[in-house]
């Protein structure tokens, strides 16, 4: 109604001005004459004044007019400077508007009903590699996009619901195949387009490539994946936990159910017990120490503790961690191996590294290592040792006629029978061959040489089995010297002993001689 009003003022307005003018012609026409008549009765007067009266008629109403007319004019050049402006305006807004959506670095493109391109941004050309040129005005873009004929009707399908206005799409992913063949993900927003008299005149389209998004979800994920299963599959427990006074677990993988005998959520910011539990009291202390200089030092930390499991089974464990950052505070990250098994072997081993193979006996060097740790001892304490130095009669007679394994099992039954016939404190070791060393704490001169001749006896009375079932007789020589008589050390006791042994030797054997005393230690 007001547009139709708006149209037909100009039109309405001019009929009035006109009517008043008629109205005030017709109206000075009238009167005027009458008027002139009544003021200048005069007829010489009011011949002159009907003379000037057309004049003045035209006058005013040249006056009025032209006083109008300024009034429209100015009134029209306002108007035309607004409108000027209001366009310029106009064109300013739309141009902003197309560089935003130039600029935009989401692909924008516009459809018309028949789905044929309208707009199409540059972020369009870039993802698609479809010019402009190449896609405006046709629709030939959709089995350049979609060449899978089923999706592209699936997908065209949803496009129409979009132009019958039946709701908008946000995040409806499409893959389309671009210009030169790859493949991009595109997340998709779309809603219906209409004009000023609300009628649909397309549907615009926002799609963000989110290939490389998408991407990197799944190398995240397949990447955790991986972790967890790497975790699970750890021959111990990886962990994370806070630096402090319990080891407060944050994080522990399967394994430590294997490790500990806990669930894994029992241990769990300590819910059931804490990790600090765990841990074998004697252990506590250096490995707290052992943690803190290692974090002072900026170095990862390991560990060798013992570590007390649900069933109350203590196992050794082997830890290896460090300390990270984590929100302004310090945690501990590392895994933690059962090496129980390890352990064993080591102490097997290294009960092997002090036993003679062949006869279970100590071997060299621990005997030595023994001896001389009594002989520090016996100094300390001013007590007495003895030393026997033993080596077998004729023990190659032996070998040669009964072979060497009958050789090894005399040995063998020899020995232990020494070893059996002799004091807890006593010591005896192989020296090598058939040469046994026997260390006597606490037995002086005379005890020793008893103990010598006892063991002595007991050898040549005693016939040893050479492992088929014979046995065969044997005797030993025995070398003795005593501490401090015979010297102050080890090596000057062995020596003595042994020199003792060769002379016993050379007195016919199976027999024991003690070292003679030296000098000093006789006149002491
Ligand atoms: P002697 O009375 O002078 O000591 O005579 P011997 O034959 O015992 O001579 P000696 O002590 O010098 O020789 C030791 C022999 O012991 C040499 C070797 O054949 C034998 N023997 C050394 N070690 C072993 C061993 O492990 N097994 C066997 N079966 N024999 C060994
Ligand atoms: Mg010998
Ligand atoms: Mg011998």
């Amino acid at each position: 109604m007001d547009k139709l009003k708006g149209r037909h003022a100009p039109l309405r307005r001019s009929l009035w001005v006109v009517s008043l003018y008629l109205l005030a012609g017709g109206l000075w026409i009238t009167f005027s004459d009458y008027l002139a008549e009544q003021w200048f009765p005069d007829p010489e007067a009011l011949s002159r004044v009907q003379t000037y009266k057309g004049i003045l008629f035209v006058l005013v109403t040249a006056l009025v007019l032209f006083l109008a007319l300024m009034r429209q004019f100015s009134s029209d050049r306002t108007m035309l400077s607004l409108h000027h402006h209001q366009r310029e305006e106009i064109q300013n807004l739309n141009q902003f508007r197309e560089s935003v959506i130039e600029r935009a670095n989401v692909w924008i493109n516009v459809l018309d009903p028949m789905g044929r391109v309208v707009l199409w941004n540059k972020a369009a050309e870039d993802i698609s590699g479809y010019r402009r040129a190449e896609v405006l005005g046709s629709d030939e873009i959709w089995p350049w996009l979609y060449p899978d004929d089923e999706e592209r009707a699936r997908i065209r399908a949803r496009a129409e619901e979009i132009l019958r206005d039946e709701g908008e799409v946000v995040g409806y992913e499409t893959r389309i195949t671009t210009r030169e063949g790859s493949q991009r993900l595109i997340s998709w927003n779309s809603r219906s387009l209409r004009n000023d008299a609300g009628d649909i005149v397309g549907s615009i389209a926002i799609g963000q490539d989110i290939t490389d998004i998408r991407e990197a979800e799944i190398t995240i994920r397949q990447r955790e994946r991986q972790l967890s299963t790497l975790m699970d599959n750890l021959p111990g427990m990886a962990y994370r936990c806070r630096y402090d006074e319990y080891w407060t677990m944050l994080f522990v993988s399967s394994g430590c159910r294997e490790l500990t005998g806990y669930e894994p959520d029992e241990l769990l910011n300590n819910k059931r017990i804490s990790f600090a539990e765990l841990i074998a009291d004697d252990a506590e202390e250096d490995n707290l120490r052992a943690v803190e200089s290692a974090i002072g030092n900026a170095e990862p930390y390991s560990l060798e503790y013992p570590l007390v499991r649900n069933d109350g089974q203590r196992i050794w464990v082997w830890e290896r961690g460090r300390a990270v950052e984590n929100n302004g505070g310090l945690v501990l990250e590392g895994i933690i191996l059962d090496i129980s098994d390890r352990k064993a072997l080591e102490d097997e081993l290294a009960e092997l590294a002090t036993l003679d193979p062949l006869t279970g006996l100590l071997n060299r060097r621990e005997t030595t290592r023994l001896l001389e740790e009594e002989i520090t001892r016996a100094k300390r304490y001013g007590r007495a040792l003895s030393l026997l130095w033993i080596d077998f009669d004729h023990f190659k007679d032996i070998n040669d006629e009964y072979g060497h394994a009958a050789g090894d099992s005399v040995l063998k039954a020899t020995s232990h029978l020494l070893a059996d016939s002799m004091r807890r404190v006593d010591v005896i070791g192989r020296f090598g061959g058939e040469e046994f060393v026997v260390v006597l704490p606490e037995m002086d001169r005379y005890e020793a040489n008893e103990t010598a001749e006892r063991l002595r006896n007991l050898i040549s009375e005693t016939p040893q089995p050479l492992g088929d079932g014979k046995t065969v007789r044997l005797t030993i020589s025995i070398g003795v010297s005593v501490f401090p008589d015979n010297g102050p050390d080890f090596r000057a006791l062995c020596a003595a002993a042994d020199k003792a042994m060769y002379q016993a030797k050379s007195n016919g054997r199976n027999q024991v001689v003690m070292a003679p005393l030296t000098e000093e230690a006789h006149n002491s």
